[in-house]
């Protein structure tokens, strides 16, 4: 299988399985049967174009591992799609949803294009046929997608509403991430800033920090950086003493309020020259004397370079990957507490599958019962990784894997599948 690509991302993923195998000391043919996908689709479906051409799209969607349950993972929609990518993704959401030990495994799905070149009426053909193509293989009780990189919930409502006709009745468990008219769930919007804060607040609680009192800087003020700075600001009192996306990073030490900032950031699209704030570099934010410090921009934003000048005291990775293996160690030996990015962002698929058992049981709750079960999933999950962590005296990433991998393989296990 390998390639000997060091950033082909399912060797790194295959790599992660090998650390975990090893700390787990697991035998052989487990180790194999976790380190290959148990299925994937590759399909070529045609468009009609609004210039009268047809052209042939290629797609994928792998089901890395079903032994907890159902399949589930995004559907993206990006030029540079790969199938390696989305074997590594369906890896990386088996061992999401192992984690919140939600009764699922874990998916992917892509098509290549570039949803920027497309009309949106090629854009619902586009998401029609791709489901067209892959009707027989997903199903509510068999594999469920959600939106990911350029989806979203229109594209779901699309997707549902083909594979409702392909099946001859409304599915609407089929896709989570939809619109709430058509059987989204409440609590969605925020689910993965709100799940991470939750972790947080345990983080907080477990080395003494006084969230009240604490400052935060949040490197990417997009989607999940945005609803971070004004939940740690809502449900805490802390303060947001900097901000960045990718045009640069501003800082306030008396504070910023995250609505001025996203109202600034709505008007200007950035948060640049916002009212008191201060111009500083990016890099300079990662390395301020805060108590904690989101990650929620891009991968590979704390590496060996940098990690030895963090000051912050818990590192929360809303974004995927932002920090290498280097600097996890780095931190790790500094007492940094990092929160790592399957733990800390999978808010997003927990409400997704509080989503499909509304879907499934016709039966829909308000947002506060959707915050209450979400904390109380993240909260656990939380203390499971912090306490195998202590208890290996590895860092909370390798002990996130175990607590995940360790999951599934006993789901194989007494399936007789190893
Ligand atoms: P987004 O595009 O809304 O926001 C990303 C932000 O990062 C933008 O403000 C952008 O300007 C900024 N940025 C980009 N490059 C930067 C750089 N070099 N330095 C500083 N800032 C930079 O995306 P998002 O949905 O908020 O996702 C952010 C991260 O969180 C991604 O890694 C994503 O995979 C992860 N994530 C998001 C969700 C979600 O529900 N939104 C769920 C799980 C994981």
């Amino acid at each position: 299988m390998s390639t000997g690509n060091q950033d082909n991302p399912f060797e790194i993923a295959q790599r992660q399985i090998n650390a975990c195998a090893d700390i787990l000391k697991l035998d052989e043919s487990t180790r194999q049967g976790l380190l290959h996908p148990m299925r994937e689709f590759h399909v070529t479906f045609p468009v009609h174009m609004d210039d009268g051409t047809t052209r042939l799209f290629k797609g994928y969607r792998v089901q890395y591992n079903d032994a907890k349950g159902p399949t589930k993972g995004g559907i993206r929609f990006h030029p540079d799609e790969t199938i390696d990518t989305v074997r590594a993704l369906a890896a990386w959401m088996t061992w999401k949803c192992a984690l919140l030990d939600l009764p699922l495994g874990g998916g992917k799905g892509g098509v290549i294009c570039n949803p920027k070149e497309l009309s949106q009426q090629e854009l619902e053909r586009v998401s029609r046929g791709y489901i067209k193509a892959i009707a027989s293989f997903i199903g509510p009780d068999k594999d469920v997608p959600a939106p990911d990189v350029y989806t979203n919930p229109q594209v779901m409502a699309w997707m549902v509403d083909e594979y409702s006709s392909i099946v001859g009745k409304n599915q609407f468990g089929v896709m989570t991430g939809k619109p709430l008219v058509i059987g989204g769930s409440p609590g969605r919007g925020d689910a993965t800033a709100r799940g991470g804060l939750y972790t947080l607040r345990e983080a907080a609680k477990k080395i003494g920090l006084d969230l009240g009192k604490a400052t935060i800087a949040v490197q990417g003020f997009g989607n999940a950086g945005s609803f971070a700075a004004s939940l740690a600001e809502s449900l805490f009192g802390s303060k947001i003493v900097a901000v960045c996306d990718s045009r640069g990073a501003v800082c306030c030490l008396g504070g910023f309020s995250a609505m001025a900032v996203n109202q600034h950031k709505q008007a200007t699209s950035t948060v640049l020259e916002c009212a008191g704030g201060e111009c500083i570099t990016s890099d300079e934010l990662l390395e301020m004397d805060v108590d904690v410090l989101v990650l929620a921009a891009l991968e590979g934003t704390l590496t060996q370079r940098n990690a030895g000048r963090v000051k912050a005291k818990i590192v929360m990775e809303l974004a995927n990957g932002p920090t290498t293996p280097e600097a996890d160690e780095i931190l790790y030996e500094k007492g940094v507490h990092v929160i790592p990015d399957f733990l800390c962002n999978a808010g997003g698929v927990t409400v997704s599958y509080f989503e499909m058992v509304q879907n499934a049981s016709m039966y829909y709750w308000d947002e506060k019962e959707v915050h209450e079960k979400l904390d109380k999933r993240m909260t656990r999950a939380y203390h499971e990784v912090a306490e195998m962590s202590e208890k290996h005296a590895i860092n909370m990433r390798k002990a996130a894997y175990a607590v995940a991998v360790a999951r599934v393989v006993e789901a194989m296990k007494v399936r007789g599948w190893v």
